[in-house]
């Protein structure tokens, strides 16, 4: 029978007979094909600002297909000179610290003073669940609405690692488009703030005041990171409490051992939700960007994260090339067995593989 669930034994379930697919309005109506843009053409739509270009860029960037790479870096390479001009703040919270009430008020304080903003993400849960919490636009109202901020969520495909390199190439196009500051927002639970901090210039932290406890849950090498710690929801019956927190911060700031930059964190309590404090916070920023500029800590960072992007680039690729080399893949869940039922060690099975893979390396 064509379809069981007609049987009695289903009764009230029926299944209709189904309705043949419409045919094309137009069979003749050919799909307009999109013309690739070359690389050159990218570049110089990114240079003009244009919007579209730049958000088309940025995907080619965030593709794992080989051919959308090479594109990918040729844009990248050209877009380098016109790079490195942005303040770049790194922004992390848990989630319900008010990281998107704060950036989108934040963002439209800068875009009153005449900048262009690019607000990127790096969330290691999009990785498990294929949905992004963070960048948003529905999470910031205001700035979507803006021509002059460019909002992207993370990208999604790949290992943190991955994820932070094509979000670190893309602070590269944004500022080649002509953006002067780039917020990179993430989930303060983990791994991923070093992945922020290794690409940004001043990092800050969102705190919320609570209970009295709360220094207890926050991560030491999060806070020992932080160039700014901001107590938000000071509004209202709170202000007292976030008042106590701040006070608890800066007792606990004086803990750690002096930050490589000679500058001493400032902790600064706001309302991201009453647009209260706000200005202070970007002064503080402004004031950091001075003092750093001013005993070459700026520049050192910079190129120290360049360096880390170089080795940490060089890492990806060799992973790549050796996992996708197919004498490799043919070999690996065998070799893999092997190791499992004791036949050889790890470490022979590891040299085979490498063996094999330097063997085959130019057979592509
Ligand atoms: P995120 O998860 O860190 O992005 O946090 P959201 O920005 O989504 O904020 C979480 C909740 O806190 C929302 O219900 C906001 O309305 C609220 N909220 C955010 N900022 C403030 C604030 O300054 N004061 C108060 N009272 N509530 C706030």
């Amino acid at each position: 029978m064509e379809h069981p669930e007609n049987d009695d034994l289903y009764r009230g379930l029926k299944v209709n007979k189904g309705v043949a697919d419409v045919p094309t309005v137009n069979p003749y109506l050919k799909k307009k094909q999109r013309r690739e843009f070359t690389p050159s053409e990218f570049v110089e739509g990114i240079l003009k600002g244009n919007i579209t270009i730049l958000s088309q860029a940025v995907t080619l960037v965030e593709s794992s297909k080989y051919e959308h790479q090479q594109v990918a870096q040729e844009i990248i390479e050209k877009c380098l000179p016109h790079a490195g001009k942005s303040v770049r703040i790194g922004i992390t919270g848990v989630p319900g610290a008010g990281k998107s009430t704060s950036i989108d008020v934040f963002g439209m304080h800068l875009i009153k003073e005449g900048r262009k903003l690019a607000v990127l993400a790096i969330d290691p849960s999009s990785e498990r669940s294929k949905g992004s919490i963070l960048g948003d636009k529905t999470r910031m109202e205001a700035l979507s609405r803006e021509k002059d901020a460019f909002i992207r969520p993370s990208p999604s495909a790949g290992s943190l690692g991955g994820v932070a390199r094509k979000t670190r190439e893309t602070i590269v196009l944004c500022e080649a488009a002509g953006f002067d500051t780039v917020f990179v927002e993430t989930v303060g639970v983990g791994q991923s703030e070093t992945a922020v901090h290794s690409m940004v210039d001043f990092f800050l932290l969102i705190q919320l005041a609570g209970t009295g406890d709360e220094l207890q849950g926050i991560k030491r090498g999060i806070m020992e990171m932080a160039d700014g710690i901001i107590i938000n929801k000071a509004d209202g019956d709170n202000i007292d409490k976030a008042k106590l927190a701040a006070t608890q911060f800066k007792n606990a700031l004086h803990l750690f051992p002096p930050a490589e930059s000679g500058w001493f964190p400032k902790v600064l309590t706001y309302s991201g939700y009453y647009n209260i404090g706000i200005k202070e916070i970007w002064d503080m920023v402004g004031e950091y960007m001075e003092f750093t500029k001013k005993n070459g800590y700026f520049n050192y960072k910079r190129n120290e994260q360049a360096k880390y992007w170089m080795y940490e680039s060089i890492n990806d690729t060799l992973r790549e090339t050796f996992y996708h080399n197919p004498a490799v893949e043919g070999m690996l869940g065998q070799t893999e067995q092997q190791v499992l039922n004791n036949e050889i060690s790890s470490f022979v099975a590891a040299k085979r593989m490498m063996d094999l893979f330097l063997e085959n390396l130019s057979k592509k």
